[in-house]
């Protein structure tokens, strides 16, 4: 239940705006087809009630902007959209400063009241060149966008909408000293929310001309998601290879200032601070300083992997921000060519690997996860931290019950838990990271752990070079190991194996068929020589997540099957549960257990055997034809 979002859109319809449904934590809907046939649009109480409690969950609320009769003003560069609107004989920050926004930590929008008789077709951007995003094809600036104009035709043809106060923002904030990100949402300005429509401001004359004259946004259009070539022309592999990349560095530290680099992509202060570059840590105080040489973040939940704090150099940020390779960014910053030998200093550090060796050694050591799995299941049980509540939070919130916690031992790396369990990083060190996860052993039949994932209570990235940060896990070094060993290796008996793609998935099927034998692997495309022999002899059936490619011909669901096959395996191909985009945890959170069991059944019941090809037709397809009867 979204009591928040209810509240706020039960407001919103006093004021005559008509809403829409989104999904929480996001800042447009991302179901297919909203909008279209009142799909997800809120128009009464009624309605309200019924969207965003739908399937049980928490939902975000949105603004439709056309059937409201709303235009929306979103601002994302104050300094230059200011000069832009004097031109055009609006004052800016007046009209800030009288209007009754929402806003959340970064952005404000401004919802201004149409004339009843004017219908605007779209969203129109006013963007400028950027003259330090200069596209290396073309050798033209790339536009960036000042503000935007949202609109929607009022009969609902085109959907545009508005996230709305309510919603939770996908983004977290982060707090000094806090151990966790703190949910943020988006609210109204200060100076209180609009009690009547007539509160809202009414679209200035000069606001609709400027309208008039912009052009469409090309936000709507698709964006190329290509990685795009280099046209820097690259020295040969091997005269590459001559230079080290420390040579490389150590030119960039001696000749590029990072402080004007740096201001390319982030807006430095005078002090020299500006906001972390660092993926996953959005950060709005600004925790990174900039040297000449070098940047470092220094906000405390910012780390590396390894522990340490993450920095820049002028390489890693043009990596970073222009997309390129180690040498295409060291030309990038010589100008497009790559410095010659007399540019390049004659000494340089190279940096030092023995110490990192050692560390690796020491790490390796660690065999046995089974006093930290203890100390973290002894934490969530007690529920004595913020951490632990949030952890029992979710796995409630994720339909799983006090038998499948206490079962599978899970737990939470709280305060409670001593440095001295968690596991090392590469430097040999406690890897602090570990703090504030939801902990999830992999358990042999005695109870202790064979290893261990733990998982951020943060938003899943939806970018899959995320990933790597969001799950971590505490693996020991088994001789001929690959990697993570499937969850539920070690408890693997004779009978038919549900395969399960997702760890929490895998539970979600435990919890609903306990007598089942379900083995939990990170993806199809994953699976290692491993995990095939463990299914070896078996009886396999592979329920992949809804993102996978679900046709068995899939690449890599094709080369998972066939070393199956070559095992010894039988494989059966179970169909999708629901139509939707839900994984399995989904579908247990949406229709309960019971139901989801019994529509497990159906399914697996309803799966697909995957003959193995015989070994004679297959011979025969490999060899080319040499014979021909005619
Ligand atoms: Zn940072």
């Amino acid at each position: 239940m979204s009591a928040r979002a209810l509240a706020s859109a039960l407001h919103m319809l006093g004021l005559g705006l008509v809403l829409v449904r989104i999904n929480h934590g996001q800042k447009r809907p991302t179901y297919s087809g909203w909008g279209k046939d009142s799909l997800g649009v809120i128009r009464t109480p009624e309605d309200a009630h019924r969207e965003l409690t739908l399937d049980g969950r928490e939902w975000n609320v949105g603004v439709l902007l056309g059937p409201s009769g709303l235009l929306s003003l979103d601002i994302d560069r104050d300094d230059l959209a200011r000069e832009e609107f004097a031109k055009h004989g609006l004052d800016l920050d007046a009209m800030i400063a009288v209007h009754p926004h929402p806003t959340q930590a970064k952005g404000k929008k401004l919802w201004y009241r149409l004339p009843d008789d004017l219908d605007l077709p779209g969203v129109r951007a006013f963007q400028l060149p950027n003259p330090d995003n200069v596209d290396p094809i073309t050798g033209q600036p790339r536009p960036m966008t000042i503000f935007e104009l949202r609109a929607s035709p009022r009969d609902g043809s085109k959907s545009v909408q508005d996230a709305a106060p309510g919603s939770l923002h996908p983004e977290p904030e982060y707090r000094h000293g806090d151990a966790h990100p703190h949910p943020r949402y988006y609210i109204w300005s200060a100076d209180g929310a609009p009690t009547t429509r007539e509160d809202i401001p009414e679209a200035p004359q000069a606001l609709l001309d400027l309208y008039q004259v912009l052009r469409p946004s090309p936000d709507l259009a698709p964006r190329p998601t290509a990685r795009r070539r280099s046209v820097i022309a690259l020295p040969t592999r091997s005269g590459a290879r001559a230079n080290s990349s420390a040579r490389y560095a150590a030119w960039a530290r001696q000749h590029v200032n990072l402080c004007e680099i740096m201001a390319r992509y982030r807006a430095v202060d005078s002090s020299g601070q500006c906001k972390c570059t660092h993926p996953d840590h959005p950060d709005a105080q600004g925790s990174m300083h900039v040297w000449r040489d070098h940047a470092t973040c220094f906000g405390t939940k910012c780390r590396r992997n390894d522990g340490r704090r993450h920095t820049e150099d002028a390489i890693s940020v043009t990596m970073r921000f222009e997309g390129l390779t180690f040498l295409e960014a060291v030309a990038h910053l010589n100008g497009g060519n790559l410095p010659t030998e007399e540019q390049l200093p004659t000494e340089w550090d190279e940096p030092v690997r023995e110490e990192a060796l050692d560390a690796a050694r020491v790490r390796n050591a660690q065999t046995d996860w089974t006093a930290l799995v203890d100390a973290a299941h002894r934490a969530l049980l007690d529920q004595g931290s913020d951490q632990a509540l949030q952890v029992m939070d979710y796995l409630y919130s994720r339909g799983f019950t006090d038998e499948t916690i206490l079962a599978a031992k899970l737990g939470v790396v709280d305060t409670s838990v001593p440095d001295s369990l968690l596991p090392l990083n590469s430097k040999g060190a406690p890897s602090r990271t570990w703090r504030g996860r939801l902990v999830i052993p992999n358990l042999r039949p005695d109870g202790t752990a064979m290893d261990v994932a733990g998982r951020t209570m943060q938003p899943k990235p939806t970018d899959s070079r995320k990933a790597r940060w969001y799950r971590k896990y505490a693996i020991p070094t088994r001789p001929g190991g690959y990697g993570v060993p499937p969850y539920g290796l070690a408890q693997l008996s004779r009978r038919p194996v549900l395969v399960v793609e997702g760890q929490l998935d895998a539970l979600s099927v435990r919890q609903a068929l306990p007598t089942s034998n379900v083995l939990g692997i990170a993806g199809i495309g994953n699976l290692n020589p491993e995990h095939v022999s463990g299914l070896a002899g078996h009886r396999a059936y592979l329920l992949l997540d809804p993102d996978t490619d679900h046709d068995a011909g899939g690449a890599a669901a094709r080369s998972a099957i066939d070393a199956l096959h070559a095992a010894g395996a039988e494989v059966y191909l179970v169909p999708k549960l629901v139509s939707t985009t839900d994984d399995l945890n989904d579908c247990l959170v949406g229709m309960g257990q019971d139901d989801f069991a019994e529509l497990l059944t159906t399914c697996v019941k309803a799966a697909q055997h995957l003959p193995a090809p015989r070994p004679a037709a297959a011979q025969l397809l490999a060899q080319p034809q040499r014979r021909r009867w005619i």
